[in-house]
């Protein structure tokens, strides 16, 4: 039986690394919208320059076209034993949307993962945080750094800040978050699938946390 889970919290909470990382961990796809959308940047297609916009702003992309990205990806045999789902859904009409696109796969959601941050420690967590130009692996200036200054330990690549990081743009994104991605841990909740996390602390002892609330490795 397939095991999906949604991993959701603040802009800077550590859902990129530790998506990864617990997806490794229990034999699951990695699913993250905001990798897929750079990556749409980056190839230039239709759909990359329609959104290139809204997330160098820090805006959200329509959901239309998020729940569309997602579902299709989902129905892929990458998918089959289960996702870790990275930013999204981020709002409750893409919780709904989530809910229907398991459903025609004849699955459902195994639970919810919050990973909760305090607001100060976000801004700084943001500020030193770069991501592979080539790959998308993610590093921290101060709690990751790569090997080699400047470029991917995985692939060589340059490493680049992302222009939603730059200070005014994550005020933004965080308004963006209390108004539309908080009320889920509400939702969520009242569906008892909900888990909260500690994300404050070192990259490995949240990974720790995060396999715990799963239920440890299968
Ligand atoms: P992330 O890497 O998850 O921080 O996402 C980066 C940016 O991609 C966000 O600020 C949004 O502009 C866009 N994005 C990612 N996931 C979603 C989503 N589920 N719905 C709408 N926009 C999204």
């Amino acid at each position: 039986m397939a095991v999906d889970l949604v991993l959701f919290g603040p802009p800077g909470a550590g859902k990129g690394t530790q998506g990864m990382r617990l997806a490794r961990a229990l034999g699951l796809a990695h699913v993250s919208t905001g990798d897929m959308l750079r990556e749409a940047v980056r190839s230039d297609s239709a759909l990359g320059r329609e959104v290139k916009q809204r997330l160098d702003s820090g805006r959200f992309v329509d959901d239309a076209v998020v729940d569309a990205l997602v579902a299709d990806r989902l129905a892929t045999p990458s998918c089959a034993a289960g996702v870790v789902l990275d930013g999204y859904p981020r709002n409750l009409t893409q919780v709904a949307s989530l809910d229907r696109s398991l459903t025609r796969l004849a699955r459902k959601l195994h639970a919810a993962l919050f990973m909760e941050v305090p607001e100060a420690a976000i801004v700084s967590r943001l500020s030193g945080r770069r991501s592979c130009s080539g790959c998308n692996a993610p590093y921290h200036l101060e709690s990751k750094p790569p090997r080699l200054e400047g470029r991917c330990d995985l692939c060589g690549e340059a490493l680049a800040a992302r222009p939603d990081d730059a200070p005014e743009v994550v005020r933004g994104r965080l308004d963006v978050y209390r108004r539309e991605t908080e009320p889920l841990v509400r939702a969520y909740a009242e569906r008892s699938l909900l888990r909260r996390v500690d994300g404050t602390g070192g990259v490995d002892a949240v990974a720790d946390r995060l396999l715990q609330a799963v239920g440890g490795a299968p």
